[in-house]
């Protein structure tokens, strides 16, 4: 509002000092840091709607750390220091273009609220299981993200190939469909959130993880896991805003369906799901 007045006293002058001030206008709008955006519900995209509905120029105005998947199930998203990476079916990471579309998608600003060290963690569940403890201590009913930087020991990921329409339900196409990559000492970022247990009708609930390494070049999401040493930065946030999309597809799901089970083998990966 304020701008606007400003643009108001000077529109005498001159009309070109009036489109300065409208251009500003847009440059002071300030981005909400505590709230979590979400693009659709995990759900619909575990039934198979894989059609992007939010860019990724948009997506960079509703936060700088986060993680998703692209259209048409293109790659794992990675968004660190306000940067969309794409990792890709042959392992490949890439920056994503402003006008690539999202089908799904986490993300916020991160500021970090506790920072925390880690050692001697050999497999996932115990960092989820140190996580967890973390929210349960400070904030179980709020959002959580974290970024975990270090040198792992052993870093397991997967993507997935790119897929055609008519879409099939995502537990059904990572039957098939998943690459797998094995790094050992790669230093980089694990990008997590955490979601509290009243979000499992539109998420996974407890933590969900990708993975990028520090020169940019490999990543995906995460399955596994082994690091001497790393330093955590956690940030809790309690809004929430989530833009449903609007295809035809996602207005016929039921989403009245529980879909938990196909979730868990989603965010576990295929090979993994009887442990
Ligand atoms: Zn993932």
């Amino acid at each position: 509002m304020k701008k606007l007045r400003v643009g108001l006293m000077f529109l005498a002058a001159a009309v070109m000092v009036f489109a300065a001030c409208g251009a500003k206008k847009e440059a002071v709008q300030e981005p909400d840091r505590e709230t979590l955006f979400q693009v659709s519900l995990l759900q619909g995209l575990t039934f198979g709607d894989y059609h992007g509905s939010v860019t990724a120029a948009e997506l960079k105005q509703k936060g700088d750390i986060g993680l998703g998947t692209f259209d048409a199930l293109d790659g794992e998203m990675i968004v660190l220091d306000g940067v969309v990476y794409k990792a890709k079916s042959d392992g490949v990471v890439e920056i994503v273009k402003d006008e690539e579309t999202i089908p799904f998608s986490n993300v916020t600003f991160f500021d970090t609220d506790e920072k925390l060290n880690i050692e001697k963690v050999t497999d996932i569940e115990s960092l989820k299981q140190f996580l967890d403890q973390k929210v349960e201590e400070k904030a179980p009913n709020q959002f959580c993200v974290v970024r975990i930087d270090g040198t792992f020991r052993e870093m397991n990921v997967r993507s997935e190939y790119k897929q055609t329409e008519p879409y099939q339900p995502l537990a059904k196409v990572l039957e098939t469909d998943q690459t797998f990559f094995d790094y050992t000492d790669i230093e980089g970022t694990v990008v997590g959130l955490y979601c509290p247990p009243y979000m499992n009708m539109l998420n996974a609930t407890g933590w969900h993880l990708h993975f990028i390494s520090k020169d940019r070049t490999q990543g995906g999401h995460v399955l596994g896991l082994n690091v001497d040493r790393a330093e955590l930065a956690l940030d809790y946030t309690d809004g929430f805003l989530m833009e449903l999309p609007e295809n035809e597809m996602f207005r016929q799901f039921d989403l009245t369906v529980d879909q938990s089970e196909d979730i868990g083998k989603v965010e576990m990966g295929q090979e993994q799901t009887d442990k």
